[in-house]
């Protein structure tokens, strides 16, 4: 493959030096390098308020840095503005904590989104959604609106919406914290089989 040397594996995301600074002078992160490769399964780990999701902001570009480069793939995200931000949403899979399902649309156009505005046909779309709802457990919610789900039930659609593109990355926000155990196990055995097909996991 071009570009590869040393056997070094391909950057999928790279933070250099990055600072984080809100209004009002709090700073949320300071002075964060680390790069996450093709391949890759990383895990944040910090107490309440470390910025951890201040990462995830900065990754989406919900957040811009105070200072440093955010890095994904090829792409400088500082020169990512205007409508080219909805495309590079589109290429990261995020998993938020609230979800952020749309609450008149039923499972399965919540989860069919991301690859009707990919531009995917009909049929390929109805295959590819029900076949990540099956491996969430969620093969028989699929017309459900997201109110009639119970939180570990909209925790997995919104984990499903985000790997049903099959993205570079995909980057989860306490992706367990409404799962009970076994459950937790089963979506964290899901995240470790991504990596291996394509897809990066932060
Ligand atoms: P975590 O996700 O690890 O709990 P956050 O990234 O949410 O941490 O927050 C990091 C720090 O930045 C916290 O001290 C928080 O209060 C502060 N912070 C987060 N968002 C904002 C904001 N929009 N405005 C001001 N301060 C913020």
């Amino acid at each position: 493959m071009k570009g590869l040397r040393h056997n070094h594996r391909m950057s999928v995301l790279r933070f250099d030096n990055v600072s984080k600074q809100y209004p009002g002078g709090h700073a949320a992160l300071s002075d964060v390098s680390f790069e996450v490769k093709a391949g890759e399964m990383l895990f944040v780990t910090g107490h309440s308020g470390a910025g951890k999701s201040t990462l995830l902001k900065l990754i989406h570009l919900s957040e811009r840095p105070s200072r440093g480069a955010v890095l994904f793939g090829e792409r400088n995200l500082m020169k990512v503005r205007g409508r080219r931000v909805a495309l590079h949403r589109r290429e990261v899979g995020v998993v938020f904590q609230d979800h952020r399902l749309l609450p008149d649309r039923s499972v399965f156009e919540n989860v069919a989104l991301p690859l009707i505005l990919r531009g995917m046909r009909r049929g390929e779309i109805a295959r590819r959604v029900r076949s990540v709802l099956e491996k969430l457990g969620l093969g028989a919610r699929e017309r459900a609106l997201p109110s009639q789900l119970s939180a570990g039930e909209q925790q997995r659609v919104g984990i499903a919406r985000a790997v049903v593109s099959e993205p570079q990355l995909l980057v989860a926000d306490e992706p367990t914290g409404n799962l009970d155990p076994t459950l937790s196990a089963e979506i964290m055995t899901l995240f470790s089989s991504l990596p291996a097909r394509g897809t990066s996991v932060l």
